[in-house]
């Protein structure tokens, strides 16, 4: 006998269901969703972190904060007084829609107008998992070696924003930040690009425009 259970696409097509409420929920509340992706130690946190210094004056922003165990990364966040929900997948390396609708639920969503969700830190698991945001960005370091890019290349292509980071130390580490910038928009040509030091502050102001852009461009 023959069992033909097709157990992967019905995950995903659970997911995507779900994602899509959490979709609708965010825009019932005038809310932009970003979708924060990249490995452990990119500068995802950092990223947001400067986002919240910039932004928050203007603008409501809400974090939830993905992380296979602990706390820290949502405990940076709580510092500035914005609304942040953790959460913990275990043993899960990516956060699924159903999770983050748990955290949608926690947040203050009449009170907010951008939501940043950090995924689990890593360049495969999440591409395949929509969360129910608007925008997705993906955040690579020049520490991870130029061929970063080339290596991973279904997470470019299902992303609107690369954030190429640490472009200040890439000389010290042999990896050149414009291969990289090549690599991504040879896997997706309509991926915008950019070229960050987080900590130096260098590109940073794109990456703010970029979020308002998104902020406006929303349905
Ligand atoms: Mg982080």
């Amino acid at each position: 006998m023959h069992l033909n259970i097709p157990i992967g696409s019905d995950i995903f097509d659970a997911n995507r269901r779900h994602a899509n409420k959490n979709r609708k929920l965010f825009e019932s509340h005038g809310i932009t969703a970003i979708n924060i992706m990249g490995a452990i130690g990119s500068g995802k946190t950092t990223l947001i972190e400067l986002a919240i210094e910039r932004m928050g004056e203007r603008c409501r922003i809400g974090v939830i904060a993905g992380d296979v165990v602990a706390d820290i990364d949502a405990s940076r966040f709580k510092k500035y007084g914005v609304p942040t929900i953790a959460l913990n997948t275990g043993k899960e390396c990516h956060l699924d829609a159903h999770l983050v609708d748990h955290a949608i639920n926690q947040l203050p969503l009449a009170d907010l107008d951008l939501v940043f969700i950090e995924n689990v830190g890593n360049l495969i698991c999440p591409t395949d998992f929509e969360l129910g945001e608007h925008n997705r960005a993906v955040i690579v370091s020049v520490s991870e070696g130029d061929d970063i890019v080339s290596k991973h290349p279904m997470i470019f292509l299902g992303s609107d924003l690369v954030i190429v980071n640490k472009v200040d130390i890439a000389e010290f580490v042999g990896a050149d930040p414009d291969k990289m910038v090549d690599d991504a928009r040879m896997i997706n040509p309509g991926i915008t690009a950019l070229k960050t030091s987080a900590k130096a502050g260098d590109g940073t102001n794109a990456w703010i425009d970029w979020i308002e852009a998104c902020m406006q461009d929303k349905p």
